[in-house]
């Protein structure tokens, strides 16, 4: 049985703001006040785990020790088949320093020259940590197809070459509630809420 959550301010452990504002969203309606790693000018923690998982609880786990308050973390990817799965847990990091994801989902389309198989999907891991350092974690993922020249500017990172399973358009070009009705990260939150903030 997961641990409920019961406190009333919660810290986002991130310093992307394209996922601050989506996790504010979707925890818009709970009566939760919620304040960011980066706002608070938390240092960002040495993200060395080896999965999604491992990543999410780093985060959520420094940023509970460093303020004393529950803390949020989102570890997510985009996930390509025919790169057995990469960028995964390195795609913020394929996009270097500059955080230049135009150039990041030009490196993904140059890998897929040869390939016909264009299925990717992504994943979020939610950790929620506690200041005694409890943590309780969720998974969700999307799956979808990747197409080329990026589509929309809606969204961050990889959105514009995703294509959701079912739709003819891509997170890039989505109105953020309908993003949020079918996401990885909606899946994750989903499965938190169920969890952790429903009696
Ligand atoms: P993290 O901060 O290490 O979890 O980096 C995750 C990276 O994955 C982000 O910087 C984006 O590049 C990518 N990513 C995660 N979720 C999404 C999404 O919803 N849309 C597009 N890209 C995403």
């Amino acid at each position: 049985m997961a641990r409920k959550f019961k406190s009333s301010k919660l810290v986002i452990a991130s310093h992307n703001p394209g996922k601050v504002r989506e996790i504010a969203d979707l925890l818009a309606g709970h009566a939760v006040k919620i304040v960011s790693a980066g706002a608070l000018g938390l240092p960002e923690p040495v993200e060395d785990g080896e999965s999604f998982a491992e990543n999410a609880e780093i985060k959520a786990l420094a940023a509970a020790r460093a303020t004393g308050l529950p803390a949020l973390a989102d570890d997510s990817g985009l996930c390509v088949d025919a790169l057995a799965g990469e960028p995964g847990i390195h795609s913020a990091r394929w996009a270097g320093v500059e955080k230049d994801f135009a150039a990041a989902m030009t490196r993904i389309e140059a890998a897929l020259e040869n390939e016909n198989d264009r299925s990717a999907h992504f994943v979020c891991v939610l950790a929620l940590a506690w200041p005694d350092l409890h943590v309780e974690s969720f998974e969700g993922r999307a799956g979808g197809t990747l197409v080329w020249p990026p589509r929309g500017r809606r969204g961050f990172g990889y959105d514009p070459i995703f294509l959701p399973a079912g739709y003819e358009i891509t997170f890039g070009e989505m109105a953020p509630e309908n993003k949020h009705a079918i996401s990885h990260r909606a899946d994750a939150f989903r499965r938190l809420i169920g969890a952790c903030f429903q009696i």
